[in-house]
């Protein structure tokens, strides 16, 4: 056990010290715990600031003028002050996991020590007081310094307890850029299959942290040698896909659409075969519709420039994502000469485009299909700079 107290805390503690300080006077423990904790120590921005507490559910209710049950099955409740909301959980243990995902059963317990037991990482088992003081039972602030991850306890129990705590470390290894221990690491080959039984939007929530972290390299590293990666839907057949973007991926993707895109750029995926990949990992119909955009651009990219009408086609900020992917996958840098194209493009949408379908019926064009037809006909042609974007030009094309 170590002994860290900190001097200077980030403004988001400062303002939740009262907080504490009222749980605290009404006869309880209340500590800062999590991500906030350890993303402070190692001197990061954090985001969200999290409370443990031996107060019970109800009694926390009592203290706070304005509360909300976000969780209370679990014993968490967001008391909201001054503005900000500060999820505060009751400590808890957690019994028997009979299915690899949730506990059984939440056990409220009145000790900090049994609380952070059941955390997965020992540098996520860090506590601090309102003071500043650390807690620190797990030896997380000495990984901490090492730049290490290892589970709290016995790993392999651990990774049988919960199989998305694998995902979680390799997560961790690419957002911190941190090792594995050799014990947790064989403990994570050891239980890999487990994955298999976790929601796959729980498994999707790691898979995009791990590659927009800044690590990216060491997270799939990590990934692949565990063999996490065979229990990921879709997977299967790309494990050298996988390797090599490994080695590839320097820094972490932009945005979840840009992962989404490298994956299936780097698996060589056409549109049609995005749509199944992205409904196994059940991700919006929006993702689906902008990665068809951006692979299929990437694609292109990586062989040659593109055509007026393949920039419009992808569009806007679609454009920098293929970039982004073809760049690590071995193409020229084109983001300038796209924004260029993009800029220069005589329209940019559907909309700006001169004539609507009502305009070419009543200039005599039947409806139906045929319509359809030299509407897009007139887009592309305006797009190339064939066409001026002009309603009577347009419609003398037509006819
Ligand atoms: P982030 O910066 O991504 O929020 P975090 O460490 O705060 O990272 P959360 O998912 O917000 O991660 O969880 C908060 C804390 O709850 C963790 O730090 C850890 O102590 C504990 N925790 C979360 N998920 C698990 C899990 N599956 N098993 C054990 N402990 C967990
Ligand atoms: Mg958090």
């Amino acid at each position: 056990m170590n002994n860290l107290k900190l001097e200077h805390l980030p403004q988001e503690f400062e303002l939740a010290r009262p907080v504490l300080q009222t749980i605290e006077a009404a006869g309880y423990e209340a500590y800062f715990v999590g991500g906030s904790v350890r993303d402070t120590i190692l001197g990061k921005k954090i985001h969200d600031v999290d409370i443990a507490t031996s107060a019970y559910p109800e009694e926390v209710k009592r203290l706070f003028k304005r509360t909300v049950d976000t969780g209370i099955e679990h014993g968490t409740v967001m008391i909201l002050d001054h503005g900000t909301g500060y999820e505060t959980t009751t400590f808890r243990s957690e019994s028997t996991y009979t299915d690899y995902r949730r506990p059984d059963q939440v056990t409220f317990v009145r000790s900090l020590a049994e609380d952070l037991k059941r955390r997965d990482f020992t540098i996520n088992a860090l506590a601090m007081k309102e003071n500043g003081e650390v807690i620190d039972l797990f030896d997380g602030l000495a990984d901490l310094s090492a730049k290490q991850l290892r589970a709290v306890g016995d790993p392999e129990q651990r990774f049988h307890e919960d199989a998305l705590r694998m995902m979680r470390a390799v997560r961790f290894a690419s957002q911190l850029d941190f090792t594995i221990v050799p014990a947790t690491l064989t403990a994570i080959a050891d239980h890999a299959s487990l994955l298999a039984k976790i929601a796959v939007e729980r498994t999707q929530v790691e898979l995009l942290k791990l590659l927009q972290g800044q690590t990216p390299k060491r997270g799939l590293a990590a990934f692949m040698t565990t063999g996490l990666w065979q229990y990921c839907p879709e997977f299967s057949g790309h494990e050298a896909s996988l390797n090599d973007l490994s080695e590839r991926l320097s820094t972490g993707m932009s945005s979840e659409t840009a992962a989404w895109s490298l994956l299936t750029t780097q698996f060589s995926l056409d549109a049609s075969q995005i749509s199944p990949f992205l409904k196994a990992w059940k991700t919006a119909n929006q993702m689906i519709t902008d990665v068809q955009a951006t692979t299929t651009a990437a694609r292109l990219l990586l062989e040659r420039e593109l055509q007026p009408w393949e920039v419009y086609q992808c569009g806007g900020e679609r454009l920098t994502i293929a970039n982004e992917v073809a760049l690590i996958l071995g193409a020229p840098d084109r983001g300038s000469q796209l924004a260029t194209q993009w800029a220069d493009l005589p329209i940019q949408s559907k909309k700006e485009l001169a004539v609507t379908g009502r305009d070419l019926m009543q200039a005599g064009v039947q409806p139906g299909p045929q319509l359809g037809q030299d509407l897009q006909t007139l887009e592309q042609r305006v797009v190339c700079g064939e066409l001026t974007n002009d309603a009577s030009q347009l419609i003398a094309a037509i006819q």
